[in-house]
């Protein structure tokens, strides 16, 4: 299959469109990360989703939808406090898993009887949702296990001949995956942090994170969101964050780089000369720039990967998250 890439205009929003109609998989630009799109309604373009990816049946899908009347169709209930987040944080990256309606397919909701919903601040995505009239399932559109894509090229890298159409709206302004939230009663219990903070949630009720946000879970243990259990963003190299910042961080590096070819750094505000890469000094570059530094490391032949450690809270907390599964929770102490 030959694979287009439309620059975002309205002719590709209607392109995309044509093809989601005709139960096609369309990659679409969103805040976050690029999106794998498919009619969400569609039983087969969603199973054609898990097969392009290769994504383990049981990883669900988020359901995103481009106005608010599009919402009560897909859920059995709408709580209060999913309400006021969604009238605060919507359209943006959260998203909120919901009791789910018959009309949405087991394949959609990974065999669950629930469903994620996410509406995005993406103009392109909503636009093209509202061209389609159906809200789209859309996890990121990387092979499973890899980094997740934030510009039209990683897309493309990963679903050349795969998919038809590639709409490139430029760089994700977020850079990593939604903030993902269930409800017990008022509390607010994060599933997967990212762009819509734990600090942000708090102001909206009370605010519990999961443990496996930052724990490894253990082996044949029940996880609440079943995305958390699997290897994710890894590069080929091996990656290690580094438990030091500042001149500590600099001479473990300096040391490793000296004995070892293959290793590449990435840290805060370091100047970058092909071995030294910057993430970033604030936790929303970093997360901006992280998936994009996964990929290169893999450009440039590196096999191991030393990242310094990020905060761990605000955006940080998705950024440490992220690093913690492409590490596979490998944390060098200095
Ligand atoms: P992705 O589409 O790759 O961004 O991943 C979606 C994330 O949302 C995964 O971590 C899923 O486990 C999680 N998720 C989706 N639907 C549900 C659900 N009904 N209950 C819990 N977690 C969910
Ligand atoms: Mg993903």
């Amino acid at each position: 299959m030959f694979t287009r890439v439309e620059k975002y205009s309205r002719q590709s929003v209607i392109d995309a469109a044509e093809l989601l109609k005709a139960g096609k998989l369309v990659a679409i630009p969103t805040e976050t990360v690029y999106g794998l799109a498919a009619n969400a309604l569609n039983e087969k373009a969603v199973a054609d989703i898990f097969l392009a990816k290769g994504r383990p049946q049981d990883n669900p899908l988020i359901v995103h939808i481009s106005d608010m009347s599009m919402l009560p169709p897909l859920v059995c209930e709408i709580p209060d406090i999913a309400k006021r987040l969604a009238e605060r944080f919507w359209p943006g990256p959260l998203t909120m898993i919901f009791p789910k309606a018959d009309i949405i397919p087991n394949v959609t909701s990974g065999g669950l009887d629930t469903v994620a919903v996410r509406m995005p601040e993406s103009e392109a995505a909503r636009a093209i949702i509202k061209e389609c009239g159906f809200p789209l399932a859309a996890p990121s559109a990387n092979l499973s296990g890899k980094p997740s894509p934030t510009a039209a090229a990683h897309v493309f890298g990963d679903m050349n001949g795969k998919i038809p159409l590639i709409v490139d709206g430029g760089e994700c302004s977020v850079g990593v995956e939604s903030t993902v939230v269930c409800f017990k009663g008022d509390m607010i219990h994060i599933l997967r942090p990212g762009g819509i903070t734990a600090e942000m949630l708090s102001e909206y009720g009370k605010v519990e994170i999961d443990k496996a946000v930052t724990a490894q879970p253990e082996k044949d243990e029940k996880v609440l969101s079943p995305g958390m259990k699997y290897k994710h963003y890894s590069p080929k190299a091996d990656v290690y964050i580094v438990n030091a910042h500042g001149d500590k961080f600099a001479e473990y590096c300096a040391e490793r780089v000296k004995s070892d070819k293959k290793v590449i750094v990435l840290g805060s505000g370091v100047s970058e000369n092909g071995v030294y890469f910057d993430y970033g000094k604030t936790p929303e570059l970093q997360a901006q720039r992280l998936f994009a530094l996964l990929r290169k490391a893999d450009e440039i032949g590196a096999e191991t990967v030393l990242v310094e450690m990020p905060e761990q809270s605000g955006v940080g907390l998705a950024v440490y998250n992220r690093l913690l599964r492409a590490a596979a929770f490998r944390i060098i102490e200095v």
